[in-house]
């Protein structure tokens, strides 16, 4: 084969392969507030939902970030985005125990902190809300999985939210639009490197 040859055949393919890549581009044209779950065991979570609160500052809509910590540290997702207009930045586990010595506490504490993600979740003015770390607290049985699910489906229809953390039940993806599983292949952790700021926190 010439590389004239070459050059049309590859032409021919790319041709075939923009008319059902533009298919599918004109076949999606609905718009509705998504429901995204970032779960799994690499990293990338937080970092992939805290990219999508600075997509959203951009085209200047509104945020609210929940952050379902078990233990409090500074980061740099908070120094940042944190401090922007148009977002409103809950941290929900500092002072709280989620230490599993005292269940009731643990309780009270995650249903404290629910009620605030409960707030969001009815704020039309809010275009995307982050549940960060949100599935801790559903595994360990200290929030109600329906209640959750009842409330996300209740929220305002074009509102956005994305929740991340390890091993999201079942009734979270089956009513999700978009799920990803992170792998993890590789971690830097294991190599003895130490978090480093604005790659881990
Ligand atoms: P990130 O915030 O970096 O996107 P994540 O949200 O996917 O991470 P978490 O379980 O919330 O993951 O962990 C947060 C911290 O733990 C980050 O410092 C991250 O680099 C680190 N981490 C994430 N996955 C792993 C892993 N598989 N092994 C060791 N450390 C990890
Ligand atoms: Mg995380």
């Amino acid at each position: 084969m010439t590389m004239q040859d070459k050059q049309e055949q590859h032409q021919k393919r790319m041709a075939r392969k923009k008319a059902v890549i533009d298919a599918a581009i004109a076949q999606a044209d609905q718009d509705k507030g998504l429901l995204l779950i970032l779960t799994g065991n690499g990293k990338g979570k937080s970092s992939s939902a805290f990219g999508m609160v600075a997509r959203t500052l951009g085209y200047g809509h509104k945020v609210g970030v929940a952050q379902f910590l078990k233990s409090r540290r500074d980061t740099g997702e908070e120094k940042f985005l944190g401090n922007q207009a148009g977002v409103q930045w809950q941290v929900l586990g500092d002072g709280f125990t989620w230490d599993t010595q005292d269940k009731a506490a643990d309780i009270a504490s995650a249903q404290r902190g629910w009620q605030v993600a409960q707030a969001m979740l009815r704020d039309a003015t809010l275009h995307l809300v982050v549940l960060d770390e949100l599935t801790y607290l559903l595994n360990y049985g200290y929030l109600d999985a329906e209640q959750v699910c009842a409330d996300l489906a209740a929220r305002p229809p074009m509102q956005h939210v994305v929740i991340t953390g390890r091993a999201a039940p079942d009734c979270l993806i089956q009513m999700a639009d978009t799920v990803s599983d992170i792998q993890d292949i590789k971690h830097a952790f294991r190599a003895g490197v130490r978090a480093q700021p604005g790659i881990d926190l």
